[in-house]
């Protein structure tokens, strides 16, 4: 064994604990931390192992880049993380499809293994590429949120997938000759493909679909590894391809869906799909009320959701369960699987704010203590504690909620009464033991927090 492979070993192992720190957010930051350092011994041993290298490219390469990454991680808000990953994702499908392109221009004759390889990393790299750009293009609104669907649209996408099939097998056995041209349309139907698999899915469903396109991007680095035969880029790509599998499977399972459901059902509503029944009528508190009313709590239980996110209120909302605590309140936040819009969005937000990791349990963990609560304060959340999840024929049927409604008194902070992601009527703002509280969750929770210091 080479020096190189002990480096390559010791760079696998640095993934696979950093994946396994990740796991937690008490250690996620150690978790990053130890895939970077495996990165750059992945980098430095593999430029100093290939010798004749171009270091203009690298450093022009590394400039630019770096200078788009520490831009893109000032300027994007944690609320717009998942078009960001999106982007991170084509780039990687792209460049892994660059790669295998390079490579067959480079040495046009591989055997029937390599070329089979070339071909199908040409095919996943390209798909996610063009996915990611539409899902990108999906979550920042420049295309439609809601399901794309076209007469015609699954016939045109099986015959698309044959096309390849066959151009992947003509071009891998070298049976017709013309392999450039067969590789360069792999690369257009795949391209085409890519698009075609992402404009069906629905808005709620984005999520799941940008963490299978990252599944996917690390299956096109693992071909091009193949392809240049190097074992660090294959173990890379593999970890990167079955974590995000597991990530997906682990989403579907929290919205309960099947993964073929979200990419063949051409479901998930899209933003306020149904508009709110206006003609029922609310309890309408003021923060002073809320206050008076969570002064008077010995149980609270903090629900927050994709608002607290938008309205950037963890910092005051930790200072006013702080104030609460400080009185003798037991106070807990409930975590719901999908709460904000990408996976753990609510633990990031949380211990941005200092919370202590031990105030945040986890849906199965809370759910039962919902009914011993004396209030429930819903801080710009809204599908996840939606009863309407357990009737039938509805965007949210059948999607576990935190049971907020089980409580003895619930609080809500919100804006209006607007549905949420699902685009579905909350029931639970409409029950006598709810009071709304109207406005930006921000702005309430500031004056509640004066309140409750003038108590
Ligand atoms: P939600 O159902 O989208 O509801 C968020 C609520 O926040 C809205 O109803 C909105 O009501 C309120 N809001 C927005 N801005 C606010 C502000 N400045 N101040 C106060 N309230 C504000 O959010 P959720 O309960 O967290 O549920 C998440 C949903 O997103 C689920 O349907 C989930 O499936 C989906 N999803 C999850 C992920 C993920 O990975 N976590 C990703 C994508 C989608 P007003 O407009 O009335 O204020």
């Amino acid at each position: 064994m080479t020096l190189v492979h002990l480096a390559y070993l010791a760079a696998a192992s640095l993934f696979i604990l950093g994946l396994r720190f990740l796991s937690s957010p008490r250690t996620a930051r150690l978790g990053n931390l130890l895939s970077m350092l495996g990165m750059l011994v992945a980098v430095v041993v593999t430029l100093l192992d290939r010798r004749i290298v171009d270091y203009t490219w690298i450093v022009a390469g590394l400039v630019i880049g770096s200078g788009i990454g520490v831009a893109m991680g000032r300027l994007v808000k944690m609320t717009d993380m998942p078009q960001m990953v999106g982007l991170l994702n084509a780039f990687g499908g792209g460049a892994s499809a660059l790669v295998v392109l390079a490579e067959f221009l480079a040495n046009p004759r591989p055997d029937a293994a390599a070329a089979l390889i070339t071909a199908g990393g040409m095919f996943i790299g390209a798909m996610t590429f063009t996915g990611s750009i539409a899902a990108f293009a999906k979550l920042q609104g420049i295309l439609r949120g809601a399901p794309i669907v076209f007469p015609g649209q699954r016939a045109l996408n099986l015959l698309l997938h044959l096309a390849i099939l066959a151009a992947v097998i003509l071009f891998g056995l070298d049976l017709v000759g013309f392999r450039r041209e067969l590789l360069y349309l792999v690369l257009i139907l795949s391209s085409v493909v890519g698009v075609s698999l992402v404009l069906p899915i629905g808005g709620a469903d984005m999520p799941v679909i940008i963490s299978l396109l990252n599944s996917y991007s690390g299956l096109a680095a693992a071909a091009g590894g193949f392809v240049l035969g190097n074992t660090v880029l294959i173990v890379s790509g593999a970890l990167v391809g079955a974590t995000g599998l597991i990530l997906s499977t682990l989403m579907c399972q929290a919205m309960n869906r099947s993964l073929v459901n979200v990419l063949f059902g051409a479901v998930g509503g899209g933003q306020g799909a149904q508009a709110a029944d206006t003609g029922r009528r609310v309890t309408r508190y003021t923060p002073v009320d809320a206050a008076a009313m969570l002064e008077g709590a010995d149980s609270v239980i903090v629900v927050p959701g994709y608002g607290l996110a938008v309205s950037q209120a963890q910092h005051v909302l930790h200072e006013a369960v702080e104030l609460l605590r400080a009185r003798g309140a037991q106070v807990r936040y409930a975590i719901h699987p999908v709460a904000g819009r990408m996976p753990g969005h609510m633990n990031v937000l949380l211990a941005e704010a200092n919370v202590p990791y031990d105030l945040l349990k986890d849906m199965e963990e809370i759910n039962e203590e919902f009914a011993a609560a004396d209030v429930v304060l819903v801080v710009g959340a809204n599908d996840v504690v939606n009863p309407a999840a357990r009737e039938k024929g509805n965007p949210l049927s059948g999607m576990p909620i935190l049971q907020a409604d089980k409580a003895r008194s619930v609080l809500i902070l919100k804006r209006s009464l607007a549905p949420g992601f699902a685009g579905v009527d909350n029931p639970l703002f409409y029950q006598d033991k709810t009071m709304m509280v109207f406005g930006d969750a921000k702005e309430l929770l500031q004056k509640l927090v004066s309140q409750l210091k003038a108590a």
